[in-house]
């Protein structure tokens, strides 16, 4: 099928084609593929064009894609019937198996998105707390919901004003945006306000500008301000939650977050969020609590199925596999842009990789924003041509999965070599 023609056709029933905005390619410009047939590493489009996979459908594909056992674990639920708005044994057995992995959940609720995750982690920490204000950091994404779209005034730390229209001007003036790794910002905000706060929402590394980490003592600094004043501290652990050996960026800080949000991996491809963290703030939650919260299809058994399987597979070996063939394309990358004469700069969380146009990785939105992500487009279209599928946006991450092997990999950095050099010589 014709990707144009198929472009067309969905523009006309599809806002903008798609269903979530940056898959129609605006930064990048041009009509976006339709893909048709996942399969490990590697992605078919609707013209029969193959790629190398980077997006991994922006987290969860961890395994690769049509993992045959994760294939089966669905069909095997389904079977039982896709839904039954009921307890079911499999939620209990993810539960268990997340918490397994982190200290700091003692009770968690299954949601569908991350998005649901955030917001209620939010609506959460202000009815334990009783109080309204947070703070969230600027170039930090926690989804959708109307408080988390605030976004940063000018000025180093400002009220939220609304991030989109149909955000009121209320719902944003409770969200207190500052600069992410600015701990002395953090600090300011609690000393003026600290009694009205009812939480801070971090990504504790961020992967929704790039991929960022945070500075050495950062997020201890949150951990210290939160717990002076009161107010809850939420992990958003969407992206980094089952990325590393360790499970995730709290278990490797060793500082236990009131709450953590999860989701992607934990689906295994399947609609999943979960928000989780100190029994007695999670037990504020309805039925055992009066904070409201409620899903049709939470706890869903087929997705439930794809993220025991999903989590299951991921053993220590299966992470050193990862950390080996993300470490490869990290270090790979970098090589071709030095050999091309071109200026980059990798960051990597196991395997998640952060590429900038930049010689010195950027530590928040403002240094992001300095990058040449202009750049970005060529280096996008570039690969694309030679078969590689890297995110359409200049701000998102780069995930590898268990089926992204050397020889995948080095297929995608000779490509990268001769891009970067393209690149390059259009610069001089
Ligand atoms: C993807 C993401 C979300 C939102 O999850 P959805 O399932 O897209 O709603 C929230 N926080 C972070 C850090 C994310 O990367």
């Amino acid at each position: 099928m014709n990707t144009e023609e198929l472009y067309e056709r969905a523009c006309r029933s599809l806002v903008g084609g798609v269903d979530s905005p940056v898959r129609a390619w605006k930064f990048v410009g041009g009509i976006p593929v339709f893909m048709d047939i996942g399969n490990g590493a590697y992605l078919r489009d609707t013209e029969e064009r193959v790629y190398r996979d980077y997006v991994g459908s922006w987290g969860p594909m961890i395994l690769g894609h049509s993992d045959p056992d994760v294939v089966r674990a669905i069909s095997e639920a389904a079977s039982r019937s896709s839904s039954f708005g009921a307890p079911c044994v499999a939620e209990v057995e993810l539960a268990e198996l997340i918490k397994g992995k982190f200290s700091s959940i003692e009770r968690l609720r299954f949601v569908n998105s991350g998005t649901e995750a955030a917001m209620t982690a939010i609506r959460l920490a202000r009815g334990f707390t009783g109080r309204d204000k947070i703070i969230k950091f600027a170039g930090n994404y926690h989804g959708h919901s109307d408080s988390l779209l605030a976004a940063a005034g000018s000025g180093a730390l400002t009220f939220g004003t609304p991030g989109s229209p149909g955000v009121t001007a209320a719902a944003a003036a409770d969200t207190i945006v500052v600069p992410y790794n600015s701990a002395e910002s953090v600090e300011s905000v609690f000393n003026s306000y600290g009694a009205g706060i009812a939480a801070v929402i971090v990504e504790p590394w961020a992967g929704n500008m790039g991929l960022v980490p945070p500075l050495p003592g950062f997020l201890e600094s949150l951990r210290k301000l939160t717990k002076d004043f009161g107010a809850v501290l939420i992990f958003d652990e969407i992206i980094t939650g089952f990325r590393v050996p360790e499970f995730g960026v709290q278990n490797i800080v060793n500082i236990r977050p009131d709450l953590t949000c999860l989701g992607k991996i934990i689906g295994g491809g399947l609609p999943v969020g979960a928000v989780g963290g100190r029994a007695d703030i999670m037990d504020m939650l309805s039925p055992v609590g009066p904070v409201y919260q409620a899903g049709t299809l939470a706890g869903n058994p087929v997705a439930m199925a794809a993220g025991i399987t999903t989590l299951g597979k991921l053993s220590q070996t299966a992470y050193q596999k990862l950390e080996y063939s993300a470490a490869r394309l990290g270090a790979g990358l970098k090589q071709a842009a030095v050999s091309a004469g071109l200026d980059i700069s990798v960051s990597r969380f196991g395997s998640a990789l952060g590429l900038f146009f930049s010689s010195r990785l950027p530590l928040n939105l403002e240094s992001v924003q300095a990058t040449r992500a202009d750049l970005y487009p060529r280096f996008f279209h570039g690969m694309l041509a030679r078969g590689d599928y890297f995110a359409p946006s200049a701000f998102e991450v780069i995930f590898v999965s268990l089926a992204h092997t050397g020889d995948v990999i080095d297929a995608t950095v000779a490509n990268a070599r001769e891009v970067f050099a393209e690149i390059a010589s259009s610069l001089k």
